[in-house]
């Protein structure tokens, strides 16, 4: 059983808040990465490596621009991975950290601080990729976790459309 903890936010409200335990998810909130105004399609499949992973298309995509997820540090800017080609990972805090692959261009560096809907690189068809299409990955503590996007969680074997915010 968790202890909880009782936090005062206002006269008269007190919330119940769970402190931090290892294995319990709290996922921060990670907007799909891609600028304002776009809908792209999202697949989820269990042949996929790792299987948690999804892969976002839309027609014409080569080129678009890749945008940061939720703010954070680029941890890793690579150009030129053996099978994620052009990758860019950034850490999130918390140990969550998101990587965006087979990249096109990648356009931060180690180190950079990236904010929210900031770009980091675009799409592109470079490592082991058959077709330009934006790998996407969830991890925490280095273990693919199942995509989150404002808190509603991705089905595993699902093609979906997503819609980012409005300009
Ligand atoms: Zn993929």
């Amino acid at each position: 059983m968790l202890r909880r903890l009782s936090v005062t936010v206002a006269a008269g409200v007190v919330l119940s808040v769970a402190p931090a335990v290892a294995g319990l998810r709290t996922t921060p909130s990670f907007s799909v990465p891609f600028p304002c105004g776009q809908t792209w399609t999202g697949a989820t499949r269990t042949s996929h490596r790792p299987p948690q992973a999804i892969d976002f298309n839309r027609p014409g995509d080569e080129g678009d621009l890749v945008v940061a997820s939720a703010p954070g540090t680029v941890v890793v800017a690579e150009p030129d991975h053996a099978s994620y080609g052009g990758v860019v990972i950034v850490d999130h805090g918390d140990g969550w950290e998101t990587y965006s692959a087979h990249l096109a261009a990648v356009t931060v560096a180690v180190g950079d601080t990236v904010a929210r809907a900031e770009a980091i690189g675009t799409v592109g068809d470079t490592g082991r990729s058959d077709g330009p299409h934006l790998h996407y990955e969830q991890r925490l503590h280095g273990r693919p976790m199942r995509t989150v996007f404002h808190a509603r969680e991705t089905p595993s074997q699902a093609v979906l459309t997503f819609r980012t915010a409005a300009c």
